[in-house]
């Protein structure tokens, strides 16, 4: 059976997949069954950042399986705590963090407890969470209610959780806020939705506002978060305080894992909220050490080489194909190029795979890119003759 059939036989239609077999990768460059090479752009999705086949995670996380993978959160578990602190460390204010094992699941938790200070902080319960058009917080029924696409909420998948409401713009959220609001939860870069950041200052008027109205403001940072956007929050780029933050795809630089952070560390108490492999020895361990190496990478000023670098890169692909790209959007190594057609995104991302260059979409029609944060300038330069190749077929 090739390798089509078997996974068309088994594994369950969810995905539209490209058959590609890859067998192993070095930072930015994978290669597969033929030996044939392929620059990066995707870091599976912003997972992978600290680079494929990194050998320090690898290490990390071989002698972790040979000692513990898993204990249960009913024992101390060592990592954790330390990842924790770390992560204290890192946002600058004082927080608390609990750990699940992916995006939705943060955002699940992050949702729970602003239900229960809800409940908690005020007379009448307050439980309305409000987010953004374009927005994307999971694939789970409550975060998938959560993002404000009408194209996720199939009716298939009725009856969804209550207590969501979607507004447009930032603008908008001001009239929306009602007395049944608890939170707003908002993406400071929208990335399935477009890769949109939003302004500085409208983020910031916007805190200023929940604030004073006792509205809790979440910062769904799953794919922002961990040096993405050349800071480790985009959040202290936004100069904002949020009460809470969600960190998944990079923390742990492939192995799962999801992280709620907040300030409220008075909310949830033993028994409210948990998670049976969330925090665990193997997946801590390893944002340890992704972490720790992420860290590094900034304070060398390397992150801010290849950020800056690859923005040059971007700028000139654009002036280069003035009738396929109108833009470039985003910020950090979380970026977009927005093209003039939907079509003209779907044959340039085929034509950069023929040529060996992966990239992806978001939105209608913008052509993506969140490459390794440790892409190299060789890689960089690789990827951009190989993707200019590609637009010129066009
Ligand atoms: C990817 C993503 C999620 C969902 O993460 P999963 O790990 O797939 O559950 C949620 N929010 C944002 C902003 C994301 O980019």
């Amino acid at each position: 059976m090739n390798h089509e059939m078997m996974d068309k036989t088994f594994v369950l239609n969810t995905y539209a997949r490209n058959y590609v077999n890859f067998k192993h990768g070095i930072n930015a460059t994978l290669f597969d069954e033929n030996g044939r090479d392929y620059i990066d752009f995707t870091s599976g999705i912003g997972v992978v950042s600290v680079g494929h086949g990194n050998q320090r995670l690898a290490d990390a996380i071989s002698e972790q399986a040979r000692n513990l993978i898993h204990t249960s959160n009913l024992y101390f578990i060592e990592p954790q705590a330390k990842l924790a602190q770390k992560i204290n460390e890192l946002v600058g204010f004082e927080v608390g963090v609990f750990f699940g094992n992916s995006g939705a699941e943060a955002n699940e938790g992050a949702i729970k407890l602003a239900r229960k200070y809800g409940e908690k902080k005020f007379d009448n319960k307050k439980y309305k969470i409000l987010t953004l058009e374009h927005s994307f917080h999971g694939r789970t029924l409550t975060t998938v209610k959560a993002t404000g696409q009408e194209s996720f909420h199939k009716s298939f998948f009725e009856p969804y959780p209550e207590g969501f409401a979607y507004v447009k713009t930032i603008d908008e959220l001001y009239d929306a806020v009602d007395d049944a609001t608890v939170a707003v939860m908002l993406e400071l870069v929208q990335g399935e939705g477009g890769v949109k950041a939003f302004e500085k200052q409208a983020i910031q008027k916007l805190a200023a506002f929940l604030k004073e109205k006792e509205v809790l403001l979440i910062i769904d940072e799953v794919q922002s978060g961990v040096f993405r956007s050349g800071e480790f929050l985009a959040t202290s780029l936004y100069d904002i305080e949020p009460d809470i933050i969600t960190l998944a795809k990079g923390l742990a630089g492939g192995v799962p894992i999801g992280a709620v952070i907040t300030k409220h560390k008075d909310i949830f108490e033993a028994g409210d909220h948990g998670s049976t492999f969330g925090g665990n020895f193997l997946s801590t361990r390893a944002g340890l050490e992704a972490l720790d190496i992420l860290v590094g990478y900034k304070e060398s000023g390397m992150l801010d080489e290849a950020l800056i670098y690859f923005e040059q890169k971007l700028r000139s692909l654009l002036e280069s194909f003035p009738t396929l790209f109108e833009s470039v959007e985003g910020l950090g190594l979380m970026r977009g190029v927005r093209c003039r057609s939907a079509d003209i995104l779907a044959s340039i991302i085929a034509k950069a795979f023929e040529n060996g260059v992966l990239v992806l979409k978001a939105g209608k029609n913008t052509l993506r890119f969140l490459p390794p944060l440790t892409i190299s300038k060789e890689e960089i330069d690789e990827g951009f003759k190989r993707l200019t190749s590609a637009c010129k077929t066009l």
